[in-house]
């Protein structure tokens, strides 16, 4: 199977060099260094196939306003890499001579199309770069907050306290009993669209607990045999998706309407034929999708 979307990112953090705001400052002069323009949480991406992130150098900074700061993303060969937030500009690809050589794309709808590294970049980029963007004031006191540390952390002078980009950990789960797997649909998706049960983890809670819950709230069966599978990261705003499978020993479904409009049982011949081509009873997520990869998993899993 093929590497997980937004898995893969090629960067080295550095992160001690995070900390060195001359380090920084000097890397922002040197023409080698690469800066990838994120406009309304969209990265810029050259034109034509495969479509690849499209990386400007340090001079797109040159007369722009200090806010918002570039983001350090990391190191690849040596070469710093840095994020850069251009919302504040009506048609960036005008004003920095993009037009007709990259475009600002919805990341989910190139992120499966982007080389695995790019759409790992591309990910750290958005999360973070949408984090600053809705964290410019401090949550215990109200004064206006400065991004530290290349941009991850953001620091309050008036109270002396220090933020840090957030990720939501959310659980997302392929329930079994054996012969046929548990999906639910949530109001919103179109018809016939099923996905694999998720909510976030909550407080105090681990995650094969948040596992059991979720099941048993939403769709009130009753899971054991929880198994942690593999996780994605999923920057739409800040999560991260811990895949889980788990087995069920109630089967019969109670449903949660103000979560779900619809759970049900499929066999494992049916979700097999809509991992081909969508069927009139069952589609699939994408398989750019976790819960793609925890459904495919468990068809080709014997004796599931
Ligand atoms: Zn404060």
């Amino acid at each position: 199977m093929s590497a997980i979307v937004f898995s893969g990112n090629p960067l080295d953090r550095a992160e001690p060099h995070r900390r060195d705001a001359a380090w920084l400052r000097e890397r922002l002069c040197e023409e080698a260094t690469r800066v990838l323009p994120v406009w309304r949480l969209s990265p810029l991406v050259r034109n034509g196939e495969p479509p690849r992130l499209a990386w400007a150098t340090p001079a797109l900074l040159d007369g722009r306003d200090a806010q918002p700061e570039p983001v350090f993303l990391g190191l690849l060969d040596g070469v710093a890499h840095f994020a850069v937030d251009l919302s504040d500009r009506p048609d960036p690809l005008v004003e920095f001579g993009f037009e007709g050589v990259a475009h600002f794309p919805d990341l989910r709808a190139v992120a499966g199309l982007l080389p695995p590294g790019d759409a790992g970049i591309a990910a750290q980029a958005r999360q973070v770069v949408d984090w600053h963007a809705r964290h410019g004031f401090c949550p215990g006191c109200g004064e206006r907050t400065r991004p530290k540390d290349g941009g991850w952390s953001r620091w309050c002078s008036a109270c002396s306290s220090e933020h840090f980009p957030r990720t939501d950990p959310v659980a997302i789960m392929l329930v079994t009993d054996g012969e046929r797997c548990l999906l639910g649909r949530q109001p919103a998706w179109p018809r016939p669209f099923f996905s694999a049960l998720a909510g976030f983890v909550e407080a105090g809670e681990t995650l094969e607990e948040a596992v059991r819950r979720e099941v048993l709230e939403e769709a009130g069966i009753t899971v054991e045999a929880v198994r942690y599978l593999a996780s994605q990261p999923w920057p739409f705003p800040a999560s991260l998706m811990l895949g889980c499978t788990a087995h069920a020993v109630t089967r019969e479904i109670h449903v949660d309407r103000s979560e779900l409009e619809e759970a049900a049982w499929f066999a494992r011949d049916e979700v097999v034929a809509a991992l081909r081509a969508p069927t009139p009873r069952l589609a699939v997520p994408p398989p750019m999708a976790i819960a793609h990869r925890l459904i495919r998993a468990w068809t080709e899993r014997e004796g599931g």
